[in-house]
């Protein structure tokens, strides 16, 4: 797609630092992380928000979440890590997702007190 970060992070058009590479998705570590260590699960195929999936994608998520746990522990995160993503809806923006191709947040390497509730 073009004028997409991601996809230009995926083409080697933009450099980064990937720490894992396969046929579904690459994860790298996030430009200006949120947390001691905080990197970017992103699938190769460019789909904008969880609204836009085929069943195909699906299947291709469903695969990246069955690989998280064996990653986390060779990218530090033993300890726990917690998985964001944040969601642009029909309407809105509540969440403030930024780069429209879907990404998981990947977030750990220090305690990172409960998010739940305001
Ligand atoms: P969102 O708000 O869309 O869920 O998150 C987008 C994330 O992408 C942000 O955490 C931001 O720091 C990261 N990001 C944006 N542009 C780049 C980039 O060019 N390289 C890397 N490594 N991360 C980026
Ligand atoms: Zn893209």
């Amino acid at each position: 797609m073009e004028n997409c970060i991601f996809c230009k992070i995926i083409n080697g058009e933009i450099p980064s630092n990937i720490v894992y590479s396969d046929d579904d998705f690459i994860v790298f570590t996030d430009l200006n992380p949120k947390a001691k260590l905080h990197y970017l699960a992103v699938p190769r195929k460019h789909f904008a928000t969880l609204n836009e999936m085929t069943k195909e994608d699906e299947q291709m998520l469903g695969r990246i979440m069955g690989k998280i746990p064996t990653l986390s522990k060779q990218l530090g995160l033993s300890n726990g890590y917690r998985l964001i993503i944040n969601q642009k809806g029909e309407t809105g923006n509540d969440a403030e997702q930024e780069v429209m191709h879907l990404h998981i947040h990947i977030l750990g390497g220090e305690k990172l007190g409960n998010p739940n509730g305001k």
